[in-house]
């Protein structure tokens, strides 16, 4: 059997040195905001090429501690790409305001600058670009537009740690990057915790009372915050594991590049520019027969993840929220397909995904 992901496997090799870590940190007595996590902070705003990064307890709370922070007007509207994760959605709607989704391009699956400015209304506050696969988005574009029209930017960076455009790291684009460190992506704990980047000395302040009751002075509230801290063992954790996130990032590529050589043409598979440097959190291709395809992977072995079978739009939990269709977000739900590509994978097993994948269009 070929896992889509198997984390005992994927974080093996990190064991003895987080079992020191986690020896030293319980036997330090200090478990909330300490050295552990300041050490992390510092360590993965030098990485990612930002001023300040503050640690915070998931991805979607990165993401909506980033929106609260900037203070946007309530019920103000935020452009979301139309196909992303359930949770940038959620977090604008935690944040007191009114996505607005904005379909991507067909070919990167990230939004589309083209079709940022159309929605732009008297309304609009700011732009949630998401790098989705871990593919960066089309930055410098949306930045322009951001500037132009005086709009605020948080990037959900939940899937791209290490990407970048022209050398730039995501996450140092826009006033916040929101990442998530669950156990599946490419930088991933031993459980849920998130970060915050920005260059803004501000913004980071705010946030940094933001994530512990909204308090600077302890049982002083200056404004009504979140608890939602990195906690000292994660932080332990993933110092560890940043050091190794671009021996993640390069497996990963090998792996994709594999893939992307090996698959028959009539796979649509995903594209790349010389500028980007995607890190594939999520390997994806995209048949018509997808579900057809996917049993056949699991006959052979082979197991496939949906990344995602439902659009936003059509979930139960937003009745009501959008009007609209949004058809390159179902085309992409109804045919996508996630091939494996953990850390964990191997080159061989690549292989055998490939020769299966490609026996599956002979085999009809
Ligand atoms: C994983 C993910 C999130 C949420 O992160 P959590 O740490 O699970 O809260 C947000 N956005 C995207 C695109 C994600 O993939």
């Amino acid at each position: 059997m070929i896992d889509f992901e198997n984390l005992q496997k994927t974080n093996k090799s990190f064991f003895p040195e987080y079992l020191s870590s986690f020896r030293e940190t319980m036997e330090s007595g200090w478990y909330i905001l300490g050295n552990n996590v300041s050490t992390f902070e510092k360590a993965f705003a030098e990485k990612v090429g930002v001023k300040h990064c503050i640690g915070v307890a998931s991805g979607l709370d990165a993401l909506t501690i980033s929106l609260v922070a900037l203070g946007l007007p309530a019920n103000s509207e935020v452009l979301v790409p139309s196909n992303t994760y359930i949770a940038t959605i959620l977090a604008i709607l935690h944040a007191k305001l009114v996505p607005v989704l904005v379909e991507p391009e067909k070919e990167t699956y990230n939004i589309d600058p083209g079709k940022i400015e159309p929605a732009i209304t008297s309304r609009t506050s700011a732009i949630l670009p998401v790098h989705l696969y871990g593919k960066s988005c089309r930055m410098d574009k949306i930045m322009q537009i951001a500037v132009k029209h005086g709009l605020k930017v948080v990037e959900d960076c939940a899937q791209s740690h290490g990407a970048t455009l022209d050398g730039r790291q995501t996450g140092s684009f826009g006033d916040f990057g929101a990442f998530s460190f669950y156990p599946t992506k490419n930088l991933g704990a031993l459980g849920d915790a998130g970060a915050i980047t920005t260059n803004d000395p501000e913004l980071a302040e705010k946030v940094i009372s933001l994530r512990n009751y909204g308090s600077k002075i302890k049982y002083y509230n200056d404004v009504v915050g979140f608890n939602s801290r990195l906690d000292e063992m994660q932080a332990g954790f993933l110092s560890i594991k940043l050091r190794s996130l671009e021996r993640i990032n390069d497996h990963k590529r090998s792996l994709a590049a594999l893939y992307t050589q090996g698959l028959d043409d009539r796979y649509i598979k995903p594209v790349s520019e010389a500028n980007f440097f995607d890190v594939y959190h999520i390997y994806n291709v995209r048949h018509d027969d997808r579900d057809n395809l996917r049993e056949y992977l699991l006959g052979n072995g082979i197991k496939t993840e949906v990344h995602y079978p439902l659009s936003p739009h059509r979930q139960k939990a937003m009745k009501g929220i959008f009007e609209g269709e949004y058809p390159i977000s179902d085309e992409i739900h109804r045919t996508t397909l996630s091939l494996p590509i953990a850390f964990s994978t191997t080159h061989d097993e690549v292989k055998f995904v490939i020769e299966v994948m490609n026996s599956y269009l002979t085999s009809r």
